[in-house]
């Protein structure tokens, strides 16, 4: 039997690959649809579309949709974990700027912590009048 060098070297870079990727990064879990439609919601409703980061740049369409410059940010840091409280829509500049820019996250996370202050009362209260959400 003969063995092609090229494939038994594919064979063995993918298998170190796969037995060190857990190491090298956590795996990115995508997020649940749920999980994009109460961020989608939670945007439109409370920040009239518009990025709860930098308040500028608007997300979401009137009519619910998505625009392209719309991402879903890992706040954390941590992409393996992708629960609503983790996680926020954001606009595609404040989502670079967050992993690029030393300092920023710091000087984001009181705009996160607003999100999720407003995203838990949009559960407990969903009746809630977003009117009176205060916007930074
Ligand atoms: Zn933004």
């Amino acid at each position: 039997m003969e063995y092609d060098p090229e494939s038994i070297e594919t064979i063995i870079r993918r298998t170190i690959l796969d037995v060190l990727q857990p190491y090298l990064s956590p795996r990115r879990k995508a997020l649940s649809a749920d999980t994009k439609t109460q961020h989608r919601d939670l945007v439109l409703l409370a920040y009239k579309g518009f990025c709860p980061c930098c308040h500028r740049n608007q997300v979401i369409n009137e009519d619910g949709s998505l625009l392209p410059s719309a991402s879903f940010d890992h706040f954390s840091g941590n992409r393996s974990d992708s629960r609503p409280h983790q996680t926020w829509l954001i606009c595609t500049n404040c989502n670079g700027r967050l992993y690029r820019e030393p300092g920023f996250r710091e000087d984001c996370d009181l705009h996160f912590r607003s999100y999720q202050n407003l995203r838990r009362q949009a559960i407990m209260q969903p009746e809630l009048e977003y009117d009176s959400c205060y916007r930074l």
